[in-house]
């Protein structure tokens, strides 16, 4: 007799509590990135890379997206590729379904940046896809990104980038529901933007803190985890600016690993959670264990 076989993976939802907070990682698929993005010694690199057991030409690699359950509101953290950006993302709106949450009761976005894996999530068909919420976004990172003047300067390949992110954003912006923030805006109490410049120009983590606990969603620290944590002086071809970006990796690496501070990464392997630890050279990544619920 046949066995069926699965064909697809199962819900990709992952649960942690931050105080009296429910955090939850949502997967939003993958994409393949090549060693020859990254700056830094080829060869060293390819070593690290067949260390990781990862090909230099299809790095696989994660993207991730939140969800916040303050207790009394719900704040989505980035929304993954959507329907058209690549084949292998756009799974945030069925893993969100999964979890157990409608879009229509979620109340906040906050955008992380505008690229192509973090935004186009929020619009379905030209419309808003989370009906209710308000759409909080760095005020840099809006202007550069709906700008037809930045655009029009921009290599024709990142082009498509600008008229993604625009055309994202407009159901909100049409509807007056988009926010800036800035470094340190509290988007609800315990949920605060912090700006983390370089990989785009309004490029923001943030912080969650409830009740004593601590998570730092850090979105595009780290790219490739095997890379990057060890040789953290290596930019990917997306950083808008590679130096700022080395600079804040190395200042949020320094800071996560000293204060033993818990991190999301968007393209840490899913669900992305872990620590940084001082390691011989660079940092190493230590992933959080898998843990029910208390
Ligand atoms: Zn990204």
């Amino acid at each position: 007799m046949s066995k069926p076989f699965a064909g697809k993976q199962a819900p990709g939802v992952y649960h942690h509590k931050v105080g009296t907070f429910e955090f939850t990682a949502l997967s939003d698929g993958n994409l393949a990135l090549e060693a020859g993005m990254f700056s830094g010694d080829p060869a060293r690199g390819e070593k690290l890379l067949k260390e990781a057991y990862l090909a230099k030409d299809a790095i696989a690699t994660a993207v991730n997206a939140w969800l916040i359950n303050t207790g009394n509101k719900l704040i989505l953290v980035d929304a993954g590729g959507g329907a058209n950006f690549a084949p292998t993302l756009g799974r945030m709106a069925a893993n969100l379904a999964a979890a157990g949450v409608d879009p229509g009761a979620v109340d906040a976005i906050v955008i992380t940046h505008m690229h192509p894996d973090h935004i186009p999530g929020i619009e379905s068909n030209g419309r808003a896809a989370f009906k209710n919420a308000i759409v909080h976004v760095n005020g840099d990172e809006y202007a550069f990104w709906t700008s037809d003047e930045i655009r029009g300067k921009a290599p024709e390949q990142f082009r498509p980038f600008f008229d993604m992110a625009k055309a994202a954003i407009k159901p909100y912006a049409d509807a007056g529901k988009v926010q800036m923030l800035k470094d340190g805006t509290q988007v609800a109490p315990g949920v605060t933007a912090v700006a983390a410049p370089g990989h785009t120009v309004g490029h923001t983590m943030v912080r969650v803190s409830s009740g004593g606990s601590e998570l730092l969603i850090w979105a595009d620290i780290v790219h490739c985890a095997a890379l990057q944590f060890p040789e953290p002086d290596r930019s990917i071809g997306f950083d808008g600016d590679p130096a700022q970006a080395i600079a804040n990796r190395k200042k949020v690496f320094d800071m996560t690993a000293t204060d033993r501070l818990l991190f999301a990464g968007s393209h840490l392997p899913f669900p992305g959670l872990g620590h940084a630890v001082k390691a011989a050279t660079g940092y190493a990544y230590v992933p959080l264990p898998y843990a029910e619920l208390a």
